[in-house]
């Protein structure tokens, strides 16, 4: 399939889910899968036209997708890209969450230098930019000097990358960092940076006081809140349910996103139905992250794993709670795999959570809900008229061709036009992997 180098041209017989199309496609026929089979004339980089399938012809180049699958750019709400792709010398060789942190931190402490942040950050962009996705959340590792690192990182590349990528950056300490001066001082650097406040909270007797302390500090500054939430299977973690009522009590709703929320799956349908009602009722987005979590949670040495990790998702969801799904660590102890690759997520979050069967509309929770949460414009995640044609064509026409392959061939449009990028060698990394 060849996009014409032309600035005017028609994608003609696309499939694209109904509920990404402006106005949700109503009037649009839709397959039992929420497709809706339409055209698309791109004029200057622009979506200029949506119209059902048609034989109508101008004298412009037309592209005949035969049904093939367009999704909007992906947006990619959760990751850590301070500390990606140093599995090969900082693995975790039992694969636990404790094992994990330690790695983290001992890598930390001995490796994690300016330019080598700056690389492996990088080397996340461009695998992110090659696979479609158009805006990305990171959570920074913000103690100490390490976090000073870190977030100057970030703001270089968010500058450097910002032609093609929208990045957000969120701090990451555990949440009674903020009752020391330390954490006055960060949430200021990260406020003047204009960007998201974040840590995570643990089930502790101060968790209360902690958490009037973090909602005082976000509402002073005006900052937006987004927290690793009980990435655990222990039913008696119930932080969401702490940090709901919080968020009512300070009256700070619709601004706080809580990540993981593991634990919510193992807790008693008394216990899930409060909580479920306490975040709607503050309109908090939950950002489930499906690989990590199956990766992590409940991992014992030579014991078979029994649950999947994942939070509510379809219990939530019916609560009209928006729910993404995001990435999160990639090629680090606490996953050892993955490529900042949002349909991989997707595939993933399908059989992990059984998203499928109805598909309806579970596309938003990888493009325009994550869009939503970080606040971005309203073309972000959709397929809209007048907005950038920035936009992925699968080499698929139903979910089932969707998922059965990587869909490594797929073609990436930004402004309406072919990006040539593809994902870095992991030899690039070398030589900050592979030390003496
Ligand atoms: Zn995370």
């Amino acid at each position: 399939m060849i996009i014409p180098e032309s600035s005017n041209y028609w994608l003609k017989n696309a499939h694209i889910p109904a509920c990404l199309l402006e106005n949700g496609g109503e009037n649009l026929s839709q397959t039992r899968e929420g497709l809706s089979q339409v055209d698309l004339k791109i004029v200057q980089g622009k979506i200029q036209k949506i119209t059902p399938s048609n034989d109508n012809l101008e004298d412009i180049p037309t592209i005949d997708l035969e049904k093939k699958i367009i999704f909007p750019c992906f947006v990619d709400v959760h990751t850590h890209l301070d500390k990606g792709h140093i599995w090969e010398r900082s693995p975790n060789l039992t694969g636990t969450f404790e094992n994990a942190l330690t790695a983290v931190t001992n890598d930390s402490q001995i490796k994690r230098k300016p330019d080598d942040v700056y690389r492996r950050f990088e080397f996340a962009l461009k695998c992110s930019y090659a696979h479609g996705t158009m805006a990305i959340r990171t959570h920074l590792d913000s103690s100490g000097e390490q976090g000073k690192i870190n977030l100057q990182v970030a703001q270089e590349l968010k500058k450097e990358w910002s032609d093609r990528l929208t990045l957000q950056a969120v701090c990451l300490v555990p949440l009674d960092y903020y009752q020391r001066p330390e954490g006055l001082v960060l949430a200021d650097r990260l406020a003047e940076a204009g960007q998201i406040l974040g840590g995570v909270a643990y089930m502790s007797p101060h968790l209360e006081e902690e958490l009037q302390t973090v909602f005082k500090i976000a509402k002073e500054r005006d900052m937006k809140l987004d927290l690793h939430v009980d990435e655990n299977g222990d039913p008696n973690s119930r932080c969401l349910q702490k940090i709901a009522q919080a968020t009512l009590d300070n009256d700070y709703i619709n601004k706080v996103i809580c990540g993981h929320c593991c634990s919510l799956a193992v807790q008693s349908q008394d216990v899930v139905k409060r909580t479920i009602e306490l975040v709607k009722a503050a309109q908090i987005g939950i950002v489930s992250l499906p690989m990590c979590n199956l990766y992590l949670q409940d991992r014992q040495a030579g014991v078979t794993p029994f649950w999947r990790g994942i939070t509510r998702v379809h219990e939530l969801k019916a609560e009209n709670i928006s729910v993404c799904f995001a990435s999160d660590n990639c090629r680090d102890p606490f996953y050892g795999f993955g490529d900042h690759d949002m349909l991989e997520v997707f595939r993933e979050s399908v059989r992990i959570a059984h998203l499928d069967t109805p598909y309806a509309d579970w596309s938003k929770s990888f493009t325009s809900n994550p869009a939503q949460l970080m606040g971005l414009p309203k073309s972000y995640g959709k397929i809209a008229l007048n907005s950038s044609a920035n936009l992925i064509i699968f080499r698929a026409r139903y979910f089932s061709e969707l998922f059965s392959r990587p869909q490594a061939d797929r073609l990436v449009l930004r402004e309406g036009k072919r990006i040539k990028a593809v994902v870095p060698e992991y030899s690039e990394l070398d030589d900050l992997i592979f030390l003496n």
